[in-house]
């Protein structure tokens, strides 16, 4: 028997007997089918407008918050005797509609399995549940000596599981590598609610086939990480954060192109604008350093000898190309701000941000078009980015906007896939595809796309396993969305936005 549920006009595919039988495998207060409450599971970071309810069924029907893989097995294989998509959600601070429903089911609100099951100092390894925050991690590890290798700079919200599956990189990829280089061990609930231990058993370095890669950047597609087992890293003697101001980003880029030919292996290196400067200013957050352009922020670790030799060269390098060294105190709170980059979310009061990968050669060139674009689209926007490795820029620019002016904010949203094309024209990609850009999939992996639609209809035959996402996007009817059509709706939004006046203060 179908039923309505409060709030909303929509069927729903979660019956009376199914729900109770949900209830039965959790308890009553960890199944919400409120409608207030499952109206917040209906987005991610990015708001999106009501009128996208015309296309998806962004709401669930019901949620669940489970405490442990059982649990979460047995609702799964309800859910596909059923035929009911399964969503799996951490923090929800991913912007391309990963962690939402296209056509509504069960949203598995994963962040109350969030403990951390042990800390093994003589193998070097730590074993969570996958709802723990980075941030948790993070500081759990520190105070006994330890150091998670990287973690993503929202690790504030951001989950293990959610870091994990959209095979992100952050704070610290640069030296340590990104969570693949950290997975050890998974453990995952397959779309058939079978759970299963994967990767390496006793060590840490796999010979052979090791499945749990399978999982990374899979985007919940294939399955709900609900364990992870980590490499850890003994905590450094220092860390010691330099920052340098320069007049512009493509100064900034050749110089961090000299660094990274340089010997110096350097924690992290990210850089800000000065349009982000600027918003700060203009919310009166008070900035130490009253002339900050764009500032290039680099974090160094290790022994305090060693890093005096390190520091020596990075000035040498940054001060040959008229950058300018900023205090220690500068310095310091630019590293202590490294978790609160969408502080000036209040500046909008919305913000969303954009994610794509450039080969350092092309990054000055990048710079220019991104700047372009933000001119063309007339966007309140800021550049700002990481270096992932020696040859990989990660531009992570935001724009603020209104989510109460409908249409400004609507139209604004293909900047996100703008910033797409113009990683692909510079020999890079988008991050991650999430709802909004499945069709980037053959651009980005060519044939292998096919691949990977194998592997998901053999994993998942029935799509129920966060469908719509990732390799296929999906309408609530089923329907695929074509590419070509979302190329150039996106196009014409872009359009629209660059004749809509200007927001209230563009960036140029
Ligand atoms: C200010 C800011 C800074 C950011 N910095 C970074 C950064 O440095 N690096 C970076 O990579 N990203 C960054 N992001 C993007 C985002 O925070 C990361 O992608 C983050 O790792 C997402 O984790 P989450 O727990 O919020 O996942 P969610 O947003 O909840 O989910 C993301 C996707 O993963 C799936 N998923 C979530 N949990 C699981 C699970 N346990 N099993 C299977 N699938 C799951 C969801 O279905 C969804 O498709 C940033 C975002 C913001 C707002």
């Amino acid at each position: 028997m179908n039923r309505k549920m409060n709030g909303d006009c929509e069927m729903s595919k979660v019956t009376d007997e199914i729900h109770g039988q949900i209830i039965g495998i959790t308890d009553e207060e960890r199944v919400k089918i409120d409608a207030f409450e499952r109206r917040m599971y209906s987005h991610d970071l990015a708001s999106l407008p009501k009128m996208m309810e015309l296309g998806f069924k962004m709401m669930p029907d019901l949620v669940v918050i489970p405490k442990d893989a059982e649990e979460i097995a047995e609702i799964i294989k309800i859910a596909r005797k059923e035929g009911i998509p399964v969503v799996p959600r951490g923090g929800a601070s991913w912007g391309l509609g990963g962690a939402m429903p296209v056509d509504g089911g069960i949203v598995i609100d994963l962040t109350k399995m969030n403990k951390i099951l042990n800390i093994d100092k003589n193998n070097f390894n730590v074993t969570v549940e996958s709802g723990v925050t980075w941030k948790k991690l993070y500081d759990s590890l520190i105070k006994m000596g330890y150091m998670i290798g990287s973690y993503p700079s929202s690790a504030y919200a951001a989950t293990i599981g959610g870091w994990i599956s959209t095979g992100g990189v952050g704070v610290g990829t640069y030296k340590y590598g990104s969570a693949i280089d950290h997975m050890e061990s998974l453990e995952v609930v397959l779309p058939t609610g079978r759970i299963l231990e994967i990767g390496e058993s006793e060590t840490s370095t796999t010979g052979g086939q090791d499945l749990s890669r399978l999982f990374f950047g899979a985007e919940g597609t294939l399955g709900i990480v609900t364990k992870a087992r980590l490499k850890i890293h003994p905590a450094p003697e220092e860390i010691r954060p330099l920052s340098y101001g320069f007049d512009n980003l493509k100064v900034l880029s050749s110089v961090v192109k000299k660094m990274t030919l340089s010997d110096v292996m350097p924690l992290h290196i990210s850089f800000l604008d000065r349009f982000h400067f600027e918003f700060l200013r203009d919310l009166g957050i008070e900035i130490p350093g009253s002339e900050i352009n764009d500032m290039l922020n680099i974090a160094l670790e290790g022994d305090s000898a060693v890093l005096d030799l390190e520091e020596e060269a990075l000035d040498k390098i940054a001060m040959t190309n008229n950058g300018k060294k900023q205090e220690n105190d500068i310095a310091l709170h630019e590293w202590n701000e490294r978790f609160f980059e969408l502080r000036t979310k209040r500046a909008g009061p919305t913000a969303t941000l954009g994610e794509v990968f450039i080969p350092i050669s092309n990054m000055a060139e990048m710079v220019e078009d991104i700047y372009k674009l933000i001119k063309k689209m007339k966007l309140r926007a800021a550049v700002t980015g990481m270096i992932s490795d020696r040859n990989t820029a990660v531009f992570m620019p935001y724009y603020l906007s209104d989510e109460r002016k409908l249409i400004r904010n609507l139209v604004s949203l293909s900047f996100i896939k703008k910033l797409g094309d113009l990683a692909f024209t510079h020999g890079g990609r988008p991050a991650g595809q999430g709802l909004f850009f499945p069709g980037n999939l053959k651009k980005t992996y060519g044939p292998g796309r096919d691949t990977m639609m194998d592997i998901k209809s053999v994993m998942d035959p029935f799509d129920l396993m966060n469908p719509g996402k990732t390799t296929e996007g999906l309408t609530r009817f089923g329907i695929p969305i074509p590419t070509f059509a979302m190329n150039s709706g996106m196009n014409m939004m872009a359009w629209i936005k660059h004749i809509l006046t200007k927001d209230k203060k563009v960036s140029t």
